[in-house]
Order: C-alpha cells, then structure tokens, then sequence
C-alpha cells in the first residue's frame, strides 16, 4: 500500500477504523496524512467524538418511546 493517500482515501480509512482495526500500514498511511492534512484531521476527530457519544449511549432500546 502506498504511504501518499488522497483525502477519499484517507477518509475511507477513517470510517473503516472505527469499525474495525486498520492494519499496520493503513494506520502509518493514515497518521502521515492526518500530520498534513488539516481537513481530514478535523474529520478524524469529529469520528472520534460521535463514535465515543454513541458508545456511551448504547442502542435504541429504550422503554415507550415510539415516534
Ligand atoms: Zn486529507
């Protein structure tokens, strides 16, 4: 895998990451391009965010409320 990413790619890689481990090179490809990349890294952190919100409030599965 080449170590220069497009930000399409580095985004895929992104969302792909939260869902599963990237491997070794795709990480080492995806901080190089974060070091560069102020848009992707804002990207990044906002995944980060939202992933760790919606791990903290787990499911829909909550009592009654059928909209
Ligand atoms: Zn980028």
């Amino acid at each position: 895998m080449k170590l220069k990413l497009t930000c399409k790619e580095a985004g895929r890689l992104i969302s792909e990451g939260l869902d599963r481990k990237l491997s070794l090179p795709q990480r080492t490809a995806l901080r190089l391009h974060l070091a560069i990349c102020d848009a992707c890294t804002r990207i990044h952190l906002q995944f980060r965010f939202l992933r760790r919100a919606a791990s903290r409030y787990p499911g829909p599965e909550r009592e009654g409320g059928e909209s």
